[in-house]
C-alpha cells in the first residue's frame, strides 16, 4: 500500500476520509477499494488507480502446518518473503522483512548471501502483515505478534521500520509489547530505539561469546564489537527498564561447545538479560547442533544463573525459518 499516494489523493477531501480509508485498510481488510461502502464512487476509482489495495503473492504451507511462507511481489517486480508462524496456544506471529536481501553477510544466514537489493518502503512492510491478516481473517483469526526477523537488518532501514510500526500499533492495533525488532547489533539503532516512545521489544542476534568467533560469523562485529554492543544494550536497559532478548543460534561444532557456554555465561549474567537458544536451520555452510549438545550447553548456563530459554524453529521443510529467507534468483 502506497500511503504517500493515498494521502496525496485524500488531501483534497474532507478530513474524515483519512480515518475512513484506514478503516477500510486495517479493519475491513479490503483488497479492493470497491469494497469501501463509506467512500464515494469516484474516489474509489481514483484510489484503485493510484494506490490499489491488492497485494500480489503466493503462499507455501509447511508439512507440519505450523508455518506458512509468502512470496510477495512488489510494485517494481522485486520479491520478498515473509512468514506466518502459528503457535499451539492459538497465537499467530508474523515475521516481517525490512529489506530485500541484507548487506551484512553473516556466514550462517541465507539472506546474507543475497547482498542488499534495496530497502523496503514502510507501506511494503505493512503489506506483509496485511497479507497474512487477510489470510487469517478467512478463518476469523488475527495476528497477535509481529517480529522483525525476516530478511534484512531493521536498523539499516530505521525510519521505514519505525513508520510501519506506528501504523501496525495505532491503526492495526497490535500492542507495542507484541512487536519486536531483532538486530545484528547496529549500535546507533539501539541508541535511537532507547528514546522511542513505544514500548516495543529489542532482540540482539548474538550467536557467539567472543569477538574472534563473532567476527567470523558476523562481519558487522568488526564495526560494533561485543564490548561496545553490550555497553549500548546496558544503556538501553537503564533508560527503558525493559528486558532484552539475546538470540543464540546453536551451530554444530562452531559455537555450541561447553567452553562457549562458560564464556557466554559471563556476558549474560545481568538483570533484564534473557538468552534464547535457537535451533539452527541447516544451510549449505553449517549444520544444526545435536540436541544432546544443546541440553549440555543450556544446563551450563542455567548452573551459572543465566536466564535462558529455548526456541524450536518452524517450517524447516519450506525454508521458512526466520532468518532463512532468500529469494532464489531466476534465470
Ligand atoms: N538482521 C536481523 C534480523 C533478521 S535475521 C538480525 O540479524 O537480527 C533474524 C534471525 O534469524 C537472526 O537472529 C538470525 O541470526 C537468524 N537466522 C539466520 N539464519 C538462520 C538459520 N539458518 N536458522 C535459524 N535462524 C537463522
Ligand atoms: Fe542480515 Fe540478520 Fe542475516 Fe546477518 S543474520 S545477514 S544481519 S538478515
Amino acid at each position: 500500500m502506497d500511503f504517500d499516494k493515498l494521502y496525496k489523493i485524500l488531501k483534497d477531501q474532507p478530513k474524515y476520509r483519512v480515518s475512513q480509508a484506514k478503516a477500510v485498510i486495517f479493519d475491513q481488510l479490503a483488497d479492493n477499494w470497491e469494497q469501501a461502502s463509506t467512500l464515494p464512487k469516484e474516489l474509489k476509482n481514483q484510489l484503485n488507480q493510484a494506490c490499489p489495495l491488492e497485494i500480489k503473492g503466493e503462499t507455501k504451507i509447511s508439512s507440519d502446518g505450523q508455518s506458512i511462507k509468502a512470496l510477495l511481489i512488489l510494485a517494481d517486480d522485486q520479491k520478498i518473503e515473509t512468514v506466518l508462524l502459528s503457535h499451539k496456544d492459538g497465537r499467530y506471529t508474523v515475521c516481517l522483512s525490512s529489506q530485500i536481501g541484507c548487506p551484512l553477510g553473516c556466514s550462517f544466514c541465507a539472506t546474507g548471501k543475497m547482498g542488499l537489493v534495496r530497502n523496503l518502503q514502510y507501506g511494503e512492510i505493512i503489506d506483509q502483515a496485511l497479507f497474512f491478516a487477510r489470510y487469517l481473517a478467512k478463518d476469523k483469526q488475527r495476528i497477535s505478534n509481529i517480529v522483525f526477523m525476516g530478511m534484512g537488518e531493521p536498523f539499516l532501514n530505521y525510519d521505514n521500520v519505525i513508520k510501519a510500526i506506528k501504523y501496525l500499533n495505532e491503526d492495526f492495533k497490535i500492542g507495542a509489547r507484541r512487536i519486536s525488532i531483532s538486530t545484528s547489533g547496529v549500535i546507533h539503532g539501539i541508541k535511537k530505539l532507547a528514546t522511542y516512545d513505544k514500548q516495543i521489544n529489542l532482540a540482539i542476534s548474538l550467536h557467539a561469546p567472543n569477538d574472534k568467533l563473532r567476527t567470523q560469523l558476523m562481519p558487522i562485529n568488526k564495526r560494533f564489537p561485543l564490548k561496545d554492543l553490550l555497553a549500548e544494550v546496558d544503556k538501553y536497559i537503564a533508560k527503558t527498564d525493559r528486558q532484552v532478548m539475546f538470540e543464540y543460534l546453536m551451530i554444530r561444532g562452531v559455537n555450541d561447545q561447553p567452553q562457549h557456554a562458560q564464556e557466554l555465561a559471563k556476558l549474560m549474567k545481568k538483570p533484564l538479560y534473557l538468552l534464547n537458544l535457537i535451533a539452527y536451520n541447516p544451510t549449505e555452510v553449517f549444520k544444526a547442533s545435536r540436541s544432546s549438545e544443546i541440553r549440555k550447553f543450556k544446563s551450563i548456563l542455567e548452573r551459572e544463573g543465566v536466564l535462558v530459554t529455548q526456541r524450536y524453529s518452524f517450517g524447516k521443510d519450506i525454508e521458512a525459518a526466520c532468518g532463512q529467507l532468500v529469494v532464489k534468483r531466476e534465470k
